[in-house]
């Protein structure tokens, strides 16, 4: 369980996260939705103690997120970052071993635990087949698995991922936010698109210019009434048998002030 309250915070001088609650309960996937700038990252960054906010608390199963050890963190929470990996030079086992970092010493070489670890994880994403491959020879789709993989070999029970679709053709992006579904972790993730938010969330956090505007259920979330506003944009929403979606049109030049963005 991850619980953020009253969490500010500023780069500099101007407060980028104001305010800002959110809660996430044991085996729930929580989308953080919003416009660019609006904040997504920084919260994201703020729930792993990457960021320190100036107010506010961020805690796992009620413990402080900054009191953790690192070692400590790297079992509670992985990431999945929005960077990717670097270009090294490195086979899909070798990728996914570095989630075992944080595990064991500095000098020691891997155990057979940490080999069986990163097997279990390939094959929990469909990768297993990809072990021997280079990881810069990749697709998007196969990358973006295999580093979760690596987050999965960590064996945390929180996953936080930032935008784990980029790139991905709709297919990868459904299959990757499927299978992020099925894991059972406790999730948050950072999500541009609102469809993919309605489908594979349970609820959703939503942020315009650093404060939440709205929190539930993608059905709660989700109605023109709301995100118009943030967005600038007009939305349909379309009631499909299995969750909602939205239609968005631009807005019209002579459109009212209801229409500006919040
Ligand atoms: P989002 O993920 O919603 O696009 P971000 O959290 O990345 O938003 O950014 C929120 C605001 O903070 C933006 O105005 C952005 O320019 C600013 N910002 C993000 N990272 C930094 C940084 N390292 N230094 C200064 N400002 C930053």
């Amino acid at each position: 369980m991850i619980s953020a309250r009253d969490v500010s915070f500023g780069y500099r001088d101007a407060l980028v996260l104001d305010g800002v609650d959110a809660h996430v309960d044991d085996g729930d996937v929580v989308g953080l939705i919003g416009p660019n700038g609006s904040g997504k990252t920084t919260m994201l960054r703020t729930l792993y103690a990457a960021l320190r906010p100036r107010a506010g608390s961020v805690e796992i199963d009620g413990g402080p997120v900054e009191r953790l050890r690192p070692a400590e963190l790297a079992r509670r929470i992985a990431v999945v970052a929005q960077e990717g990996a670097p270009e090294l030079p490195l086979t899909v086992v070798d990728m996914v071993l570095l989630g075992r970092a944080p595990l064991r010493s500095m000098l020691s070489s891997y155990t057979r635990a940490d080999h069986r670890a990163a097997a279990a994880a390939l094959s929990r994403v469909g990768a297993r087949d990809l072990a021997s491959r280079s990881f810069n020879t990749l697709s998007g789709g196969e990358k973006q698995r295999v580093l979760i993989a690596r987050a999965l070999a960590q064996e945390a029970d929180h996953l936080l991922l930032d935008e784990p679709t980029n790139h991905l053709d709709i297919r990868y992006q459904h299959e990757i936010l499927a299978l992020v579904g099925e894991l059972g972790i406790t999730t948050v993730v950072v999500l541009h698109d609102l469809n993919l938010a309605a489908r594979y969330c349970d609820r959703l956090v939503l942020l315009s210019r650093g404060a939440v505007v709205a929190s539930g259920t993608p059905d709660e979330v989700l109605v023109p009434e709301i995100i118009e506003p943030v967005y600038g944009v007009h939305v349909r929403r379309l009631e499909e048998p299995d969750c909602v979606q939205l239609v968005f049109r631009p807005r019209d030049r002579n459109d009212g002030e209801d229409m500006r963005c919040a």
